[in-house]
């Protein structure tokens, strides 16, 4: 897939842009003054693969306890999302925060947006620029309405600022509930500026609507190789938005799943429990050190092929399963013995050096 050309920054360990991987991001929901309850949270969800954390830095307070978390989560990268207050931004620097969300035209004063390039500048700490439909200046506004191309512009000013300033290690959101309007937005800064960009459907809602709309509007965008790191927006857990985000990434090919379950979708022909199996193994699945694609099919017709083509596979029929192997039959199990003896063949397999016939690099 071609990718957009962009700048490259660094978010501490981690690169956005200039042909990096497309990075996860989600958001802490915790009290950021609340340094255990913040630094289990970025644990957490660094176990379910975000790439860098975002927290909220309400007051100084906040900006002050940066400095313990980013202590006790090592060169884990975590980004300060600031409003309006320059000074909770150049603590988050001070403290060792790896990337600013901040608007410059919204700080005030030239001097306190000086003062804050400056501190970033010596720390190599980007800054994003972070425009949302629902927060657009009046005059832009007045001017084009709640339009993509009052998002642009909104942003376009807030670049203009950092580039009078000398300052280049900018990335830039542009984020709107509706998905065409997120889209054009989007596709429109990608033909302006150099910068990396930072995806994401602001306010997507709950659950199942959010992860579509977030996969529709972040997807199109990627599919036409635009955006650098992504965040999904799901009123619910951080996790959650995380495992959307990578999927839209292994969706894509743009990133290579560590577990990639197969399993057929049942029909009249199937004569075990499938839902029940694959729901089972997916809740307690072992960790792996390498790839495995995985197959559970349900019926003795369709589910040899496709159990025999992958790693560990599981083809059922009338009350028993042939496991595979690699292409070869294991061994015959009950379904009650099903779940385990699967999870059991994924987890010596998933330890053993051997490369995987079927999928490529890991994550
Ligand atoms: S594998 Fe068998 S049970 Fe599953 S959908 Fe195909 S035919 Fe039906």
């Amino acid at each position: 897939m071609h990718r957009r050309e962009s700048r490259q920054v660094h978010v501490g360990r981690v690169a956005i842009g200039g042909g990096a991987p497309v990075t996860v991001q989600t958001m802490t929901k915790t009290d950021t003054r609340d340094v255990p309850a913040t630094v289990d949270e970025i644990r957490r969800l660094a176990m379910a693969g975000a790439d860098i954390v975002r927290l909220a830095v309400v007051d100084m307070e906040a900006a002050v306890a940066l400095g313990a978390i980013k202590r006790e989560v090592g060169d884990f990268p975590l980004v300060a999302d600031i409003h309006f207050d320059y000074r909770l931004a150049l603590e988050a620097v001070r403290r060792g925060i790896d990337k600013v969300r901040i608007n410059p035209g919204n700080i005030g004063a030239e001097w306190k947006v000086r003062e804050v390039v400056a501190a970033c500048g010596e720390r190599g700490v980007p800054i994003r620029i972070g425009v949302n439909s629902g927060s657009i200046e009046k005059p832009l506004l007045e001017k084009y309405g709640r339009s993509p191309t009052a998002m642009v512009e909104s942003a376009l000013r807030h670049v203009e600022i950092l580039e009078r300033m000398d300052f280049h290690d900018i990335v830039i959101s542009l984020k709107a509930s509706d998905v065409p309007t997120m889209i054009e937005a989007y596709e429109e800064i990608a033909r302006r500026v150099p910068y990396p960009l930072h995806l994401g459907v602001t306010e997507a809602g709950p659950g199942l609507a959010a992860a579509v709309k977030s996969s529709v509007g972040i997807g199109h965008l990627l599919a036409e190789g635009i955006g650098d790191t992504l965040r999904v927006s799901i009123t619910g857990d951080s996790a959650e938005e995380v495992a959307v985000g990578l999927e839209i990434l292994y969706a894509l090919g743009l990133r290579q799943k560590r577990l990639e379950i197969v399993s057929c979708p049942t029909c009249g022909r199937c004569e075990v429990d499938l839902f029940r199996i694959v729901h089972e193994v997916e809740a307690r699945m072992p960790r792996v050190e390498r790839p495995l694609r995985v197959a559970i099919m349900g019926c003795g017709v369709n589910g040899p092929g496709e159990a025999r083509e992958a790693d560990i596979g599981l083809a059922s029929g009338n009350g028993v399963g042939l496991i595979f192997r690699k292409g070869q039959v294991l061994r015959k199990v009950p379904e009650s013995e099903m779940v385990d003896v699967l999870l059991e063949e994924i987890a010596r397999l998933g330890r053993t050096e051997e490369p995987s016939t079927t999928v490529g690099a890991g994550s």
